[in-house]
């Protein structure tokens, strides 16, 4: 039997593998909860796009924000990726692990001062600017260091992405980027500040994206804009089409990145740009069928509305569920004969939005091990503490060998940097 998502994931009789790691082993190992990740899985996702952009000027900067594990971005950089990164924090990850910072666009609508100073030191490629206000920061700051910063004007192309309201960032409602109409001033007010040099455009219409439509009229709108601002002479090096590509959760069918790149190249070409270098910014269609997230069963408590699965992951080790209402696969990891039931899956977590699937048939018992899918994106990257939890642990496997990421968080470092008042 199959899983959505993942050729990495399956069964071999009765026993769940990813890659050729029973995961129930992993678990008598190393505890539960347990994110684990294949990093022959996150290659194999990778490949379309390098396969689609090979011959042409590119570079495929993973966003970080979807699965910043250090040895994932290790896997990224050495597999010849750049990295979008959001935060200081991203970027010190970045270098930790071994990734060239001088291939690391960085974007985020509130990048402070003392980001900008860092991103500036460290050579970024190029800061991915969101409104004229920072534009002015930033030269300021580049100017003070004598330096001048690389720059693209994320510009808001007002398409709907078709997703959620939470993780759609491309329609003139949202925080996110320079709105059409105004982009051209924007880039001629760019073009006299001394601390800038003007690189490139970038636009990123939203997340988990499954359609090729909204992304081909965004690319429209951003030639159109890079036809104006070069006819009023400035000079357009890059195009950076953002991410946003989705994945399959349940039945979701979206094109393969190879598809979608290729038609986008494809009109690229059409309208003259193909000379232009492009980037990109996937994240979760890189990680998220790359991994899952284990958790044992701790009690089940069937009742007179619903059957409840009470297991020892929560809304805190994996918050999409709580937060967008997502729905996310849920299997034993040991198949069972019997017939199942239909539970709630919920974790110990005192709050009602705390549930990592809703109504799902399952045979299950105490003690099962139960794999969250599709949990390689946006899963531990969005863990937090809540409830005085430690995060968990996280693992890598490729074939047979095993290695810990990330050990499990201890209660005590949970409060080291707490004080006693006196
Ligand atoms: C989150 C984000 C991405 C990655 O989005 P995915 O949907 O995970 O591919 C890319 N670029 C920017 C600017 C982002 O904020």
């Amino acid at each position: 039997m199959t899983l959505p998502g993942s050729p990495f994931l399956a069964y071999r009789g009765t026993d769940l593998f990813l890659d050729d790691v029973r995961l129930s082993d992993l678990v008598r190992q190393h505890g539960s909860p347990l994110y684990v990740y294949s990093r022959r899985a996150m290659l194999a996702a990778l490949a379309p796009y390098q396969k689609a952009l090979k011959g042409r000027p590119h570079l495929v900067c993973y966003a970080i924000k979807a699965n910043s594990n250090l040895a994932v971005l290790q896997t990224f950089a050495q597999a010849g990726c750049g990295f979008d990164i959001v935060s200081a924090g991203e970027l010190a990850r970045v270098q930790a692990a071994g990734g060239d910072p001088g291939k690391v666009v960085f974007s985020g609508v509130g990048k402070t001062r003392a980001e900008m100073q860092l991103g500036i030191e460290a050579g970024v490629r190029c800061f991915n600017v969101e409104s004229t206000a920072e534009l002015e920061v930033l030269s300021e700051v580049a100017s003070r260091l004598g330096r001048q910063a690389r720059v693209s004007l994320r510009v808001n192309p007002d398409v709907d992405a078709g997703t959620h309201p939470y993780i759609s960032t491309g329609l003139k409602g949202n925080k996110f980027g320079i709105a059409h109409e105004e982009a051209l001033a924007t880039y001629k007010r760019a073009a006299t500040l001394p601390g800038l040099e003007v690189v490139g455009i970038d636009c990123h219409i939203g997340s988990q994206i499954t359609d090729i439509a909204p992304y081909l009229d965004a690319l429209d709108r951003v030639l159109d804009l890079v036809e104006a601002i070069e006819a009023a002479g400035m000079p357009i090096h890059h195009m950076d089409l953002g991410g946003g590509l989705g994945i399959t959760y349940t039945d979701e069918t979206p094109p393969a990145a190879d598809v979608l790149i290729g038609q986008l190249l494809q009109r690229i070409d059409a309208r003259g740009h193909g000379h232009r270098e492009v980037l990109f910014e996937p994240g979760r269609s890189l990680v998220g069928n790359a991994g899952v997230l284990l958790t044992e069963v701790l009690f089940l408590k069937p009742g007179e509305q619903k059957n409840f699965c009470v297991v020892d992951a929560a809304m805190n080790d994996l918050m999409r569920p709580a937060l967008y209402e997502a729905y996310m696969g849920i299997v034993n990891v040991n198949q069972r004969a019997e017939p199942g039931q239909v539970w709630d899956v919920v974790g110990p977590v005192c709050e009602s939005g705390d549930w990592l699937g809703r109504d799902r048939t399952l045979t299950v018992k105490a003690g099962d091990v139960l794999a969250v899918l599709s949990a390689g994106a946006y899963g531990m990257t969005m863990a937090s503490n809540y409830n005085t939890r430690g995060r968990a642990a996280e693992l890598m496997v490729d074939g047979a060998q095993v290695w810990v990421i990330r050990e499990r968080e201890a209660v005590k470092s949970l409060f080291e940097e707490e004080r006693l008042i006196k």
